[in-house]
Order: C-alpha cells, then structure tokens, then sequence
C-alpha cells in the first residue's frame, strides 16, 4: 500500500517517530525551564550534569517549535561579522564573544558526538551563496576576518561556486569549514534523551501560565498544577507568550517557509548541489537549501507571517526551487511546513536577567542551531551563580523595543519591498543570460 503524504507537514518530524514523555508535576525542584528547545533542553543537560534538578515544561511537543523545523544548518558566528562584535563591545569583550560564538557550529558537532545523538550530523562546511559582485565584496571581508582569528573560511570563485552548486546564478560563495548540517527533529529529540537520562523531567504539552515571586524564588503556574523553584529560565524564542508582559516585544517574529521534493533520481544528484553542501544565498530575501540522507532537495525562505499554510505557499518555495534548479520541474514537493523566526532588537540573541532567579534567552535570528545550544551552557553558567559581568556573553537589560507592536507591520512592509528588489535583479540577471 502507498503511504498517504500530507503536503503540509514537516519533513523532519515525518522522518523520525517520537514518543512523548511525562511524569506527575513535582511540586519543586532548583531550577524550571520554560521551552524545551535547544535553548532550554541545552541548559537542562548542563544544569543536570552539575547536579541541578530541573523540570522542562513545554507548551507543545518536542520539536514543534524551531528547533524541530528549521533548516538543519549548523553555521558558526552570529550576523554580525566579529569585526562589528569588537567594535560594539569593545577589543577584549569583542574577541571573547567573536571566538564563542565562531566555536558555536563544533560545540554542537563535538556534544552530538559525546551524547551520540544519530542525527545524521555532518561538519563538512557551509556555503553562503553571492547573488551579486558586491554581495561577494561583503563576504570577502567577512572570510578575512575569520580568517584572521583562525578559521577555516575561503572565498571560492565563480567557476569553484558552480561545481559544488550544480548553478551558475552566483557570482562566487564564502566556503565556511567550521559549520555542517543536521538533521534537526532528531537533533532535538537525542538532546531530549539524554537530559531525561541525566533525571531532568520533561513535561510535554505542559504551557507555563503565569510566574509568581514565592519563598526567594519562583511558582511556575500551569494548567497541570504549580512548581516552586528557585530559578527559572526562559528559553521560548519566537513561540513566547506574555509570561514576563515585555517578552514577546523583545523581538520580531518572522516566519520562514521550507519544502522538501520527493528524493531525487541518480541523474538529478549529479546536478542539484552535486557538492553535498548546506547553502544559504545573499539575496534580501534569502533562500536556503540543502539536500537530505535520502536524498531530498529541501528549500527555506522568508514565509508569509501566520503559522497556516496554503498551496500558495508550496507554489512559492516551489518558483525559488525552480530559479536555481530548473532542472527540478517535475519534481514533486512532498512536505511544505513553517516556523517562527525571533529577530532580536540588538542584532545579536538575547541574554538577560530581569528579575533576580530569571533567565531569559532568545533571538537567534537563523543562527540558532549552533547559537541556542551553545547559549543553554551560557544560561547554565549564569543559573549557577556566575555574576553577568563574568559571562563570555553580554548580559543586557531586559526592555521591550520601543514601538514593538508596529516592527511587526514594519517587518511585513520591508520584505515586500525586499522581495521586489531581488525579483527585479533576477530579472535583470535573467535578460542578461
Ligand atoms: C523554518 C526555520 C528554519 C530555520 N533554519 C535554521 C538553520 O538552518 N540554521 C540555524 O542555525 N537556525 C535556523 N533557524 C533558527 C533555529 O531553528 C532557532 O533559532 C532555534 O531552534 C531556537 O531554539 P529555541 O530552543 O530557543 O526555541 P524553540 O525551538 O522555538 O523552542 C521554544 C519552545 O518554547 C515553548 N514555549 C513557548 N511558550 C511556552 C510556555 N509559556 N510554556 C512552555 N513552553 C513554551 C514552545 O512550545 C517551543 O517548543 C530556523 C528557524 C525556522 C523556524
């Protein structure tokens, strides 16, 4: 018998079968994390191995939240080239944060290995894509400044780009070492393993409420009962709710939009990323693309901003496969999902202490996979008593951004008008073939 497939449902979380997992609230534990992504489930693993008794709570599933349905692309370093992570904090903070944040895409690949979490990781390199001469100018600069603190980057020309491509569209790419790909449920799913293994209890499906000051510490209120804690962590990125009022207008939400084809014929892999690399591409709206273990062309872009999606959706991740592999015309997309992306008011993810026992970490903006693991052991740091001037990481006030409720409106205008820039360059591009 033929398997039914849901045009709208995500790929990963079709690929792997989870089960879930819950005991009866505690009435306390040392610390609750709230949002049991790689953020929360990163700290909880540092937390429990320090010997901490944590309780995870998530509203939703494992994994229905970005960290089960983003790209899967590992990528070191933040958006901010180090050079402007030195200027904006200073030469000794500024190399500290840039040497962190640069090691982000191994500490993922070297805790995957040390959980051996399958997961079909592999660090094998990133390309980012240049749709134009001066986007290639931009990331000659950054592969200097890598390069200058050590790493692995290179700058690949035209020719170089299209071998590993399998397109001749990019004027030239930046070819980053340091990063890989993953495959993300799975990911998320070995993290909550091994956590639950190390005595953290998870709840599933299990919303914190409200958070109530009690005993020195904290009352988490959910629908199944309330938990006392002495420390509380907030680790819900662009899923927040208004746990603290200001925490869902600490950022921007954007949605991003990924489809999977069904997996490609021998001859087709011979030409669609013939490298085997993860890409992401410079144009405003950018598109990412990857291919799978089972072969698979999967494609993300900027999404519509709601979390429901229609074929008008599939249609259009379908019209950005096309640009780049015309060769994928009769190709059926067999998954078409979404997922919310947090943009920070700093450019740079979140890291906060609001109230005393309060944590709250989110913002990743697309850098989320290596960053958010490796900010649960910042988090860790901070929840075990290290003064927030001693992090590696900058510690910020907690503040909504002025005006939060209009960046949203702001935000939609500015990728329409995105949009049309890069529909018109590729209309120049493709008159000038
Ligand atoms: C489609 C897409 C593609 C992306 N591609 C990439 C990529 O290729 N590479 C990359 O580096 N990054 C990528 N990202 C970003 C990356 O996925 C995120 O930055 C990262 O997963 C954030 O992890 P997190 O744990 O902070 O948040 P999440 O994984 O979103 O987890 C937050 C959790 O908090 C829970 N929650 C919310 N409110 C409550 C509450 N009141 N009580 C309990 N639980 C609550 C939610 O249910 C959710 O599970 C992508 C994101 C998306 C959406």
């Amino acid at each position: 018998m033929k398997a039914t497939i849901d045009p709208f449902s995500c790929l990963w979380q079709a690929q792997h079968s989870a089960h879930s997992f819950a005991v009866a609230l505690p009435p306390r534990a040392h610390v609750v994390v709230i949002g049991a992504g790689y953020t929360g489930l990163s700290t909880a693993l540092q937390l429990a191995e320090a010997g901490r008794d944590v309780v995870a709570l998530d509203a939703m599933s494992i994994g229905d939240g970005a960290s089960g349905r983003n790209g899967g692309q590992v990528i070191p370093g933040l958006k901010l080239n180090p050079d402007e992570l030195e200027h904006r904090f200073g030469e000794k903070k500024g190399r500290v944060l840039a040497d962190l944040v640069g090691s982000a895409a191994g500490y993922v690949f070297d805790l995957i290995q040390r959980l051996s979490i399958d997961c079909d990781a592999r660090q094998a390199g990133w390309i980012q894509a240049a749709h134009h001469e001066a986007a290639l100018d931009g990331l000659r600069d950054r592969a200097g400044q890598w390069r200058s603190r050590g790493a692995d980057v290179q700058i690949l020309d035209k020719a170089q780009t299209r071998q590993l491509l399998g397109t001749s569209i990019y004027q030239g790419a930046l070819l980053d070492r340091r990063a890989g790909q993953l495959q993300p449920y799975q990911y998320v799913h070995g993290l909550a393993a091994a956590v639950r293994q190390r005595g953290v209890r998870i709840f599933e499906r299990c919303a914190a409420l409200q958070l109530r000051r009690s005993e020195g510490g904290w009352t988490v209120v959910t629908a199944n009962g309330e938990v006392r804690a002495d420390q509380v962590v907030i680790a819900t990125n662009a899923y927040s709710s208004p746990l603290l009022p200001a925490l869902p207008h600490t950022y921007v939400t954007l949605w991003s939009l990924q489809a999977a084809t069904a997996p490609l014929s021998d001859d087709l892999l011979a030409h669609v990323l013939p490298g085997g690399l993860p890409v992401s591409d410079t144009f405003r709206v950018l598109r990412y693309f990857r291919r799978t273990q089972d072969g698979r062309f999967v494609l993300g872009t900027r999404g519509a901003f709601r979390d429901a999606l229609n074929h008008g959706d599939i249609a259009r991740v379908r019209a950005e496969m096309l640009d780049i592999y015309p060769m994928l015309e009769n190709v059926p997309i067999t998954h078409c999902w979404c997922g919310r992306v947090a943009v920070p008011a700093a450019s740079i993810p979140m890291l906060s202490q609001p109230e005393p026992g309060l944590t709250v970490a989110l913002g990743y903006y697309g850098r989320g996979v290596a960053m958010a693991t490796r900010m649960g052991a910042l988090v860790a740091d901070l929840v075990q008593g290290l003064p927030a001037e001693e992090s590696a990481y900058p510690v910020t006030p907690f503040k909504a951004m002025p005006a939060a409720p209009l960046h949203r409106n702001v935000a939609r205008v500015a990728a329409n008008v995105m949009r049309f820039q890069d529909l018109f360059e590729r209309r120049v591009r493709g008159a000038r073939r």
